[in-house]
């Protein structure tokens, strides 16, 4: 696509767009009475219009029906989240029963170390991204310690080469083969939340099975974002948020995938409760755990139907857009077009302020652009958010923007720039 600078063009390229509508499905932030400029979906996704809906029936049915609820009216909350199933294995490349909703992301996260990290004295370390996000450091770190292993021994951690931005996936790939013999685990981000940068993910899972380690991935900034097959690619376990790129509210439920040659896997240790327990027996509480069949032997704790019911009404928005093969399509114009702006930026203002240190490989990022300023940067952010322009800053320098193509428009990308045109005119 060849792009240019202008307003028109970005209306143009609205005009074009099959998925424009979609923006109607979101209830957009108001920022001086006009829309915000809203690119920070990978923090916080936006309220889908059904939320509200979904949500009442479920307040409707707790006070008509009271505990009745469980197993009476439209929807009862017993089975509530089955029906959140496939389309979760649709965004994330898996079959229907390798996936469960529950808790929260880290909680997740540390249910499945219980099962897929399990050291012994020659296997016992973790390959992992350097500077991942920090929850995910400190789950991996009090593993590593509740297991009487020393993280500073056990915790590999890969950084990028000197002078660059992102992991090359030789230098991925080559440290699973030097640590083969020691790896009991590599846990890696789909997407790097700092960076952007999108992960081989396919090639890790080859790699790190060929060394005899479980392979998981935390796919909070990946999911409802790029396409994923997580079935195919053989991947032991992942789990994500729902509250980013699946715009399904703040503190949303957690899902995760376990693939489906683990269901009978009687070595893989579980925290269990009853919500795990075999649903035609759940109720007999009788001792002793027999696991529900797939991810569902994984659940812990009585569903938060609540939750699950915004849940619902966002991975509607995604079924009724077809799922992410459009999306993704639309998702690449749209960051490609933020990219170019910035270049035309530095271009214009015949500096380099602004770098980019997302990859420039579509196939290697999501929608977000890490962006470096390379002086003024939080007095940039600030007149940015000051102006309806909405992002999230990085400490020590680091924009990131998001242009998320369910209901970001490509005239919301140009006037983002526009924005910081303006900033520039401003402080020379
Ligand atoms: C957003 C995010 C989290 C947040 O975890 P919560 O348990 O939902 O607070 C964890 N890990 C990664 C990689 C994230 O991007």
């Amino acid at each position: 696509m060849i792009y240019q600078d202008t307003l028109e063009f970005a209306k143009e390229l609205d005009a074009q767009d099959e998925l424009r509508s979609f923006r109607n499905e979101f209830l957009i932030p108001q920022h001086n009475g006009k829309d915000a400029i809203y690119l920070c979906g990978n923090s916080l996704g936006l309220q889908p219009k059904l939320a509200e809906k979904y949500l009442k029936a479920q307040l409707n049915s707790w006070k008509d029906l009271a505990v009745e609820g469980w197993f009476q009216g439209d929807d009862p909350w017993l089975q509530f989240h089955h029906q959140l199933k496939q389309p979760l294995a649709n965004l994330v490349g898996a079959k229907t029963e390798e996936i469960t909703v529950m808790n929260s992301l880290t909680v997740n996260l540390h249910l499945l170390l219980v099962s897929f990290y399990q050291p012994n004295t020659k296997r016992y370390k973790i390959l992992m991204e350097g500077g991942a996000f920090p929850s995910d450091q400190y789950a991996v770190e009090s593993q590593v310690v509740y297991h009487g292993f020393k993280p500073e021994d056990a915790i590999i951690e890969l950084f990028p080469r000197e002078g660059e931005f992102t992991l090359r996936t030789e230098d991925v790939l080559s440290a699973i083969e030097k640590n083969a013999n020691e790896l009991a685990l590599v846990l890696f981000g789909g997407i790097n939340y700092y960076t952007g940068q999108l992960f081989d993910m396919a090639a890790i899972t080859a790699s790190a099975h060929k060394a005899g380690a479980y392979v998981g991935f935390d796919l909070a900034h990946a999911t409802g974002n790029v396409p994923l097959s997580l079935h195919d690619w053989d991947a032991d376990f992942a789990c994500w948020c729902s509250y980013k790129y699946m715009n399904s509210g703040p503190g949303g439920i957690s899902g995760i995938f376990v693939h489906e040659k683990h269901f009978n896997n009687p070595q893989l240790k579980r925290f269990a409760g009853w919500w795990g327990y075999r649903p035609d027996k759940r109720f007999l509480m009788t001792p002793g755990f027999d696991p529900a069949k797939g991810a569902e032997g994984w659940q812990v704790s009585t569903s938060p139907i609540l939750l699950m019911a915004v849940h619902k009404a966002a991975l509607d928005v995604f079924e009724k857009a077809g799922g992410l093969e459009k999306l993704r399509q639309k998702s690449i114009l749209l960051t490609g077009y933020l990219e170019y702006l910035l270049n035309e930026i530095n271009r214009k203002h015949g500096e380099a302020l602004f770098q980019i240190i997302t990859p420039k490989n579509p196939d290697e990022r999501g929608c977000q652009l890490s962006i470096i300023c390379k002086r003024d940067g939080k007095k940039i952010f600030n007149y940015l958010s000051e102006n309806g322009v909405i992002g999230d800053w990085r400490e020590p320098d680091v924009i990131r923007l998001s242009p998320v193509p369910l209901y970001n428009s490509f005239k919301d990308v140009y006037e983002a720039i526009m924005h910081l045109d303006r900033y520039l005119v401003i402080s020379e």
